[in-house]
């Protein structure tokens, strides 16, 4: 009886250990996708962040931080914290809003047609955690011709290190 129990012990556990691990997989959340809980975003960001970026909201132009900032460095989500726009792709459009002619790569930014405000416009998303950016719009300078109309408030910048 003893010699039984002592191999069928380990077996035992052993096959229950590898049942969980064959079933985890499925149980793990989905990696690539950060989705946090609306009522932890309206502590993590000021009321001016979470209304642009949770609910499509625009800030008054001319009053965010950035439209007006030349640093060098690479601007992020202020949700999720990806980077979306390079410095190098930042011009003066004079719209009182940061203005990017492309995104950081052709993955970050997602594009939605918008219908509000009787304009039809394409939306750009945060591709990473859906935050509302801004827009994008057919009258940028070369080399593509955009202009990625960002709000200050769905962004945070990282200075280049030297
Ligand atoms: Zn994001």
């Amino acid at each position: 009886m003893k010699r039984y129990l002592l191999v069928a012990l380990p077996v035992a556990i052993l096959s229950c250990i590898s049942i969980y691990l064959l079933a985890m997989p499925d149980k793990l959340p989905m990696p690539n996708k950060i989705e946090k809980p609306a009522d932890d975003l309206r502590e993590r960001l000021t009321p001016e962040q979470y209304y642009v970026t949770q609910q499509k909201g625009t800030e008054a132009a001319f009053t965010g931080e950035y439209w007006n900032h030349h640093e060098a460095g690479m601007y992020r989500c202020v949700v999720c914290g990806v980077e979306l726009f390079a410095s190098e792709s930042k011009f003066d459009s004079g719209c009182g809003w940061p203005s990017f002619y492309e995104a950081a790569n052709d993955k970050v930014v997602d594009t939605n047609t918008d219908t509000s405000h009787g304009m039809v416009r394409d939306e750009i998303v945060c591709d990473n955690c859906g935050a509302h950016l801004g827009h994008v719009f057919p009258d940028g300078p070369k080399p593509t011709g955009l202009r990625y109309c960002v709000n200050s408030a769905s962004l945070t910048f990282e200075p280049k290190k030297d």
